[in-house]
C-alpha cells in the first residue's frame, strides 16, 4: 500500500514480510565475494541442513517452490495419459506442476473449515469417471496446518499412488503420524516426497527459491538429475560407454556427461542459498513469534464471533502458523470481501485471499468444465488472511482487530 490516504502513526502493516538481517546480507556477500555463483558449496549445506531438521534422508534443492512441485511431478514419470489428485484450494502452482508434465489435474475438494483435502475428498476425486488414471497425489497443508498424511497415504497405497507433499505453507510445522507421534513436514513417513518453497513471503526467505524432500535415494537421484537438465556425471550410470570411456586410460572421458531422460535448469544459486541458509538458522524465533502472535489473534478476534471465526484447527499437528487466516461471514457484516479489504487497507492494514479455487481459473474450466467442489467454495467464500510475520509488533494484533471490528461495524 504506497499511498495510504491519510498519514497513519504506525506505518501499514502488509499481510506477509520477510525479515532479512545484518547476518543474513553478510551471508550472501559471503558468496559474493567467493568463486561459486551457483552449484557451489551452500547448496549441499543448505540441502544438509534441511535434511536434518527434517529428519529425512534427501533434500533437493532447487529454483521455486513450483519448481519443486515440477520435479517431483516429472521425477514420478507423470505424462500424457495420467491424471494427478490435486486440491482445488491451493496456489495455482500445485495444479499447474501436474499439468507441465502432460498430466491431468484430478481436482479435489477440501473441509469448508481448514481448507485442507480430507480422506474422503481424495477418494471422491479417484472415484470420479472422468480423465485418464490417477498416479500420483499432491495433498497441500494449507495455511500451515499438515493433512491428515496418514490417512492420505493409506488410500494411495491402496491405489498405487505417488504422493508427493505440498509443504510450501508448511516448512517448520509438524503431523501427526498413524501411531499418534509427531513428525516434521518434510520427513516424508506418509509420503514419497514433500516441496517447499523459499520466496519472501513464506516462513524463510532466499529471495527465491525451492526444495524436495524424500526418503527414497533412487528418486533423489532422480530429482537432482531433473534439476539439472536430466544430465548426469556419474560413470556408474553412463549407458554409451563408445562414447564415455577413453579407450587408453578405460575410465570415463573427463568432459562427458550423459542425458538419459529431459528436464529443465530449476537449479537454486548459492547466492539465494547462502540466504536461505541464514534464515534457516532463525527458523525456530520465527516459528515461535508466529504462534505467539497466532495466540494473540485468538483471543483479540474472540469479540468478533461469529463474525469473524478463525480457521478450523486439526488435531494432530503442529500449524507452521504461515498464514492468519480468517472466515468472515460477509452476508451477516452486511459488507463484501473487496469493500472490506478497502476498508482495511484505509487503517493501513494489509490482506489477502488464499485462495481462488484453482478448479475456476479459465484455463481448468475450459479444460474440464464445471466440477462442483462445496467445500471449495464455501472455504474461498469466507476466507480471508490478516497480517501474520515474526516482525510484526505486539501492538499490532490488537490494531489489526480494532481496524477489522471498525471496519464490519461491530465495535468490540
Ligand atoms: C508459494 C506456493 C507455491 C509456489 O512456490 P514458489 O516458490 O512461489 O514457486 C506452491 N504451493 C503453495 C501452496 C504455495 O503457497
Amino acid at each position: 500500500m504506497p499511498d495510504a490516504p491519510f498519514p497513519a502513526a504506525a506505518p501499514p502493516l502488509p499481510y506477509a514480510r520477510h525479515w532479512v538481517d545484518d547476518d543474513d546480507v553478510a551471508a550472501v556477500c559471503g558468496v559474493l565475494r567467493g568463486d561459486f555463483l551457483t552449484s557451489g558449496p551452500v547448496i549441499p549445506r543448505l540441502e544438509a541442513a534441511l535434511a536434518e531438521r527434517f529428519g529425512v534422508g534427501h533434500v533437493v534443492a532447487c529454483a521455486s517452490g513450483t519448481a519443486a512441485l515440477h520435479l517431483a511431478a516429472l521425477a514420478f514419470g507423470l505424462g500424457p495419459g495420467d491424471s494427478a489428485v490435486v486440491p482445488a484450494m491451493t496456489f495455482l502452482a500445485t495444479a499447474n506442476a501436474v499439468r507441465l508434465t502432460g498430466a491431468e489435474v484430478r481436482f479435489a475438494d477440501v473441509d469448508p473449515e481448514t481448507g485442507l483435502m480430507r480422506p474422503q475428498d481424495l477418494a471422491s476425486a479417484l472415484a470420479r469417471e472422468d480423465g485418464p488414471p490417477a498416479k500420483a497425489l499432491f495433498p497441500v497443508h494449507l495455511n500451515g496446518q499438515s493433512c491428515d498424511m496418514a490417512e492420505l497415504a493409506a488410500i494411495a497405497r491402496k491405489h498405487g499412488l505417488k504422493a508427493a507433499e505440498d509443504g510450501c505453507h508448511a516448512l517448520g510445522g509438524w503431523q501427526g503420524e498413524a501411531d499418534g507421534g509427531l513428525a516434521p513436514v518434510g520427513a516424508c513417513r506418509s509420503s514419497d516426497a514433500a516441496c517447499f518453497s523459499l520466496p519472501p513471503a513464506k516462513a524463510i526467505a532466499a529471495g527465491e527459491g525451492g526444495a524436495v524432500a524424500t526418503d527414497d535415494p533412487e528418486l533423489a537421484e532422480r530429482l537432482a538429475r531433473l534439476r539439472n537438465h536430466g544430465m548426469t556425471r556419474d560413470p556408474t550410470r553412463f549407458e554409451q560407454s563408445e562414447l564415455a570411456c577413453s579407450e587408453a586410460t578405460k575410465t570415463a572421458n573427463p568432459w562427458y556427461y550423459e542425458m538419459p531422460e529431459v528436464g529443465p535448469n530449476y537449479r537454486l544459486s548459492d547466492i539465494h542459498a547462502a540466504l536461505a541458509l541464514s534464515q534457516l538458522s532463525k527458523l525456530g524465533r520465527f516459528l515461535k513469534r508466529r504462534r505467539a502472535l497466532a495466540d494473540a489473534y485468538e483471543s483479540a478476534l474472540a469479540p468478533l464471533a461469529p463474525l469473524v471465526r478463525p480457521i478450523g484447527r486439526v488435531a494432530g499437528g503442529r500449524h507452521a502458523w504461515h498464514l492468519y487466516a480468517v472466515h468472515v461471514d460477509f452476508a451477516a457484516a452486511g459488507i463484501d470481501r473487496a469493500a472490506l479489504m478497502a476498508r482495511l487497507a484505509a487503517r493501513g492494514i494489509g490482506s489477502q485471499v488464499h485462495y481462488i479455487p484453482v478448479h475456476r481459473q479459465p484455463y481448468y474450466r475450459r479444460r474440464y468444465g464445471e466440477i462442483a467442489l462445496p467445500g471449495a467454495e464455501a472455504y474461498y467464500a469466507g476466507c480471508l488472511s490478516l497480517p501474520l510475520f515474526p516482525k510484526m509488533a505486539d501492538g499490532d494484533v490488537a490494531r489489526v482487530a480494532e481496524a477489522l471490528a471498525e471496519a464490519l461495524g461491530a465495535k468490540p
